[in-house]
């Protein structure tokens, strides 16, 4: 069979970990030529050390300076560019009360800041290469309230209206642009925030896991979402613009 991506040419942001890395490896394993970044030198070059045909570029996405020299590299150094994911994260487990301005734009900046800045400096150079996909990161939390991680929640939502906007925006230029909404996947963010959730949500420790067992029947992998990036990546997607598709277990779907 054919591969997905064959001679594209993908930048995935926070890919040095996580949700990101097993995206950056599926691309590869589909034909591309990923470039890694992260802010995280040191993440993204073990990463990328280990990926065929990979190259590393460090990059803050809140940097605009930064986002435009990731894709300026990009073009020098591979040629062109097809595809991007504005896949960097944060997340802080806190109560509205308990939330100061900074930890608010600490979020933002990075999850929505970050994926306008990705979108508004990638897609020139998309058009440039005849055209290509952007894949965003939303989150099933952007689909209702979200106790204690309100400014990732927020953020989440504002990217997926983003995604369609873009969608609509690029459309007679040649890029698909659609979201991917994960539940709650096995990622250092998900375990590293699992310890506050159950202090907030009166759980016992180690409580978490159950918890989401019952609602998703289990955690997602990384490598699920990486499967559902790249066919929106992919010329498999070739009339999705402006869509979502949520992967969580069935947890948005369930009332009760
Ligand atoms: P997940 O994979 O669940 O999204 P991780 O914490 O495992 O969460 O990965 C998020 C990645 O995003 C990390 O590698 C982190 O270094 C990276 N990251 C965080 N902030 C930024 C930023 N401002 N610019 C680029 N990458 C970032």
């Amino acid at each position: 069979m054919s591969k997905a991506l064959t001679d594209k040419v993908a930048i995935v942001t926070g890919s040095g970990n996580g949700l990101g890395e097993a995206i950056a490896r599926r691309f590869a394993a589909e034909g591309a030529r990923v470039v890694v970044s992260d802010i995280d030198p040191a993440a993204a070059e073990r990463v990328s050390g280990t990926i065929d045909g990979a190259i590393c570029i460090p990059a803050d996405v809140t940097d605009e300076q930064q986002v435009q020299e990731l894709v300026n590299q990009t073009k020098q150094r591979l040629g062109d560019l097809h595809i991007m994911v504005p896949n960097a994260g944060v997340g802080f487990v806190q109560p509205i009360a308990e939330m100061s301005l900074a930890d608010w734009r600490r979020t933002t900046a990075v999850n929505l800041d970050g994926v306008f800045l990705s979108i508004r400096y990638a897609a020139p150079a998309i058009i440039e290469s005849g055209g290509g996909a952007i894949v965003t990161i939303s989150s099933i939390t952007s689909t209702a309230g979200s106790p204690l991680i309100a400014a990732y929640a927020a953020a989440k939502a504002a990217v997926r209206n983003l995604t369609e906007t873009a969608a609509i925006e690029f459309r007679e230029h040649g890029i698909r642009i659609n979201a991917v909404l994960p539940g709650f996947i096995d990622t250092h963010l998900v375990t590293a925030a699992a310890p506050h959730f159950e202090a907030a949500l009166g759980l016992p420790d180690g409580g978490f896991g159950p918890f989401i067992a019952e609602k998703q029947g289990r955690y997602g992998t990384p490598e699920e979402v990486a499967a559902a990036v790249t066919f929106f990546a992919s010329e498999q997607a070739s009339w999705c613009t402006g869509s979502s598709l949520v992967l969580d277990g069935g947890m948005v779907a369930s009332l009760l």
